[in-house]
C-alpha cells in the first residue's frame, strides 16, 4: 500500500479524528491478566531457565504454531506488595507499560492454583552470559552495539520513572544467533522510582550492584552502574570481583568498587575506557545518565549507520478508520507476532529515533522522509502519519504505532492471525462474539464513523458473529 493522497481533511473527518484519538488504543489493553488457565494451549518443549521462584520453559503455542518462552512464577512466596488485583504480578504490571524494540515482549499472562504464567517472546540467541561463554570476549564494536541497545531500553525505562534493578548478562537476551538484537528481560525486581526519598532495598545480583545500593539508598543511576559492569564483562570476559562468595563480593563493592581504567581494561581504546569510567562513576550524582551516555563518542563512533545514505525500507500503510481493524491489528502486533518477523522495522525504528528516546518525533520522521521526498511532501506525509497513527496522542509515534504504520498489513491480517485474534475477543470461548465483547476490550465503537457503522450493523441488536463471519467482516473493512 502506498502513501495515498494527502489532501487536507474535510472538517467532519477532523472531528472524527478527534474522537478517534480519545479511544487511546494502546498495547497495554491487550495485556490484562487473564484468570483462565491457558496452559492447554502450550506444548512443553524443554526447560530453558531456572530462578529462585520461577522457571522458564520453551513451549509451542499451538493455535499459531509459535515458539514462546513461558515463565512460571510460584505464587506462594509472593508478598501482598508483589500482588495486585488486576495485574497479579508486579513484573506484569511493569511489562505492560513498556513498548520498546529492546524490551522483551509479553504476549499474555494467566494463572492456575500454584503459579502465574508470563508468555514471552522466545529469544533464540539465549542470554548474553551464554553468548559470552561461547565468544570468550566481545570486540569493541560488538560490545558497543549491545550496550547501545541496552542503554536505549534503559533510557526508555528511566523516562517512565522505573528502575530495572537487576540488569546483568543473564537478563539481557538475544533475539537470534546471527545478529545483535537485544531484549532486556526479567522485570521481576523492577520498581517505580521514589523521586522524593530515593529507593531502598537490595535487589539484583551481587557482581552488578552499585555501591550506593549496598549503602542503603539509590535511584535509577544504579542501573547505569550495572550497564558499566556488563560492558566490562563483555570486553574482558572476566568477572569484576575476585570475591569467592556473595559476602566477599559485597565487601569489595563497598570498600573497593570496580573502576574502569587502563589497568582493568588493558588493550582497550581510550574512548571505551572513558565511556566505561563514566558509567562506573562512584558518586551516583555525577554518574552519566542513560540519555547522555547514548551520546558518548565511543557509541557514536561504533554506531553503524546502515541506512545513512539510502532510505529506510519503510512503506506507509493507508489507515483503516475502523476501530475494530485497528484493534485487531494492534492485538496481532502486540500479542501474536514475534519481533523477529518485524526485525527490519525494529532496526528502522531505532535508526529514525535519532535521539534514542524510544519514540519518534515529527522532526525525526520528516528528516528520514526527506531522503526520498521533497521538503513539503515529507512534512505532509509526516502530518498524515501522526494524524492516523499517534493513537495515544503523545505527539510521538511509539514503537507499536510505528509497526502498525509500516508493517505489511496484508501479511499481518492473515486468516490464521485474525482467527487467533477472534479467540482473544471471544472471552468466554463460546465461539461467538457480541459487540459488547469487542467494546469491553477496545472501547466504544463510534457509530458516526462509516466503517464502524458496518460493524454496528453486523453486530447491532444483540446479534453475534462466529469466527468465519468475523474474518469476513475484517476483510470487508479493509477493502
Ligand atoms: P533470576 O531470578 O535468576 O534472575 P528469573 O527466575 O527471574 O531468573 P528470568 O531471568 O526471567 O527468570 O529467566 C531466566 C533465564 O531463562 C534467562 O537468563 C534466560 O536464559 C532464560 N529466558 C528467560 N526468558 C526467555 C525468553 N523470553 N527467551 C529465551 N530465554 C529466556
Ligand atoms: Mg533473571
Amino acid at each position: 500500500m502506498g502513501c495515498g493522497l494527502f489532501k487536507s481533511k474535510p472538517e467532519h473527518q477532523r472531528t472524527l479524528y478527534q474522537r478517534k484519538t480519545d479511544m487511546s488504543l494502546t498495547p497495554a489493553i491487550f495485556l490484562r491478566a487473564c484468570s483462565m488457565p491457558n496452559l492447554e494451549y502450550y506444548t512443553f518443549i524443554k526447560t530453558i531457565g531456572k530462578g529462585t521462584f520461577s522457571e522458564v520453559y520453551l513451549t509451542e503455542y499451538f493455535p499459531i504454531g509459535q515458539k514462546r518462552a513461558l515463565k512460571s512464577i510460584k505464587k506462594l512466596p509472593l508478598t501482598s506488595s508483589q500482588l495486585s488485583e488486576e495485574y497479579k504480578v508486579a513484573e506484569m504490571q511493569i511489562l505492560r507499560q513498556l513498548d520498546h524494540p529492546n524490551i522483551i515482549k509479553c504476549f499474555e499472562i494467566f494463572e492456575d492454583c500454584d503459579n502465574f504464567y508470563l508468555a514471552l517472546e522466545y529469544c533464540e540467541g539465549g542470554n548474553l552470559m551464554k553468548k559470552l561463554k561461547e565468544n570468550a570476549i566481545f570486540t569493541e564494536k560488538q560490545a558497543a552495539e549491545v550496550i547501545d541497545q541496552i542503554l536505549s531500553g534503559v533510557a526508555y525505562i528511566h523516562r517512565k520513572n522505573l528502575i530495572h534493578r537487576d540488569l546483568k548478562l543473564e537478563n539481557v537476551l538475544l533475539q537470534s544467533d546471527e545478529e545483535i538484537d537485544v531484549k532486556i528481560a526479567d522485570f521481576g525486581s523492577a520498581c517505580v522510582q521514589d523521586l522524593e526519598k530515593g529507593n531502598r532495598g537490595v535487589y539484583g545480583t551481587d557482581y552488578y550492584l552499585a555501591p550506593e545500593v549496598l549503602n542503603g539508598m539509590y535511584n535509577e543511576k544504579s542501573d547505569i552502574w550495572s550497564c558499566g559492569i556488563i560492558l566490562c564483562c563483555l570486553v574482558t570476559g572476566l568477572p569484576p570481583y575476585s570475591g569467592k562468595n556473595p559476602k566477599e563480593v559485597r565487601k569489595q563493592i563497598v570498600s573497593n568498587p570496580f573502576q574502569a581504567n587502563a589497568q582493568t581494561l588493558p588493550g582497550k581504546s581510550l574512548l571505551l575506557v572513558d565511556f566505561a569510567s563514566k558509567l562506573l562513576e562512584i558518586n551516583s550524582n555525577d554518574r552519566i545518565s542513560a540519555k547522555k551516555a547514548l551520546e558518548h563518542p565511543w557509541l557514536l563512533l561504533n554506531r553503524e549507520k546502515k541506512f545513512d545514505s539510502s532510505p529506510l525500507p519503510i512503506n506507509y500503510n493507508s489507515f483503516s478508520k475502523s476501530k475494530l481493524v485497528q484493534g485487531v491489528l494492534m492485538y496481532i502486533i502486540t500479542c501474536l507476532v514475534k519481533s523477529k518477523n518485524l526485525s527490519s522495522l525494529s532496526e528502522a525504528f531505532r535508526e529514525i529515533d535519532n535521539n534514542r528516546n524510544g519514540k519518534i518525533e515529527k522532526e525525526e520522521l520528516e528528516s528520514e522522509l526527506r531522503k526520498t521526498h521533497s521538503y513539503r511532501k515529507s512534512q505532509e506525509i509526516t502530518e498524515k502519519i501522526f494524524e492516523d497513527y499517534d493513537l495515544n496522542q503523545s505527539n510521538a509515534i511509539e514503537f507499536t504505532e510505528f509497526l502498525m504504520a509500516f508493517a505489511d498489513h496484508q501479511q499481518l491480517l492473515s486468516q490464521s492471525l485474525i482467527s487467533a485474534a477472534f479467540e482473544r475477543f471471544d472471552k468466554d470461548h463460546d465461539g461467538k462474539i457480541f459487540l459488547n465483547d469487542i467494546e469491553k476490550l477496545i472501547g466504544p465503537i463510534d457509530i458516526n464513523d462509516e466503517e464502524n457503522l458496518i460493524v454496528r450493523n453486523k453486530l447491532g441488536f444483540g446479534k453475534a458473529i462466529d469466527k468465519s463471519e468475523f474474518i469476513e467482516l475484517i476483510y470487508k473493512l479493509m477493502c
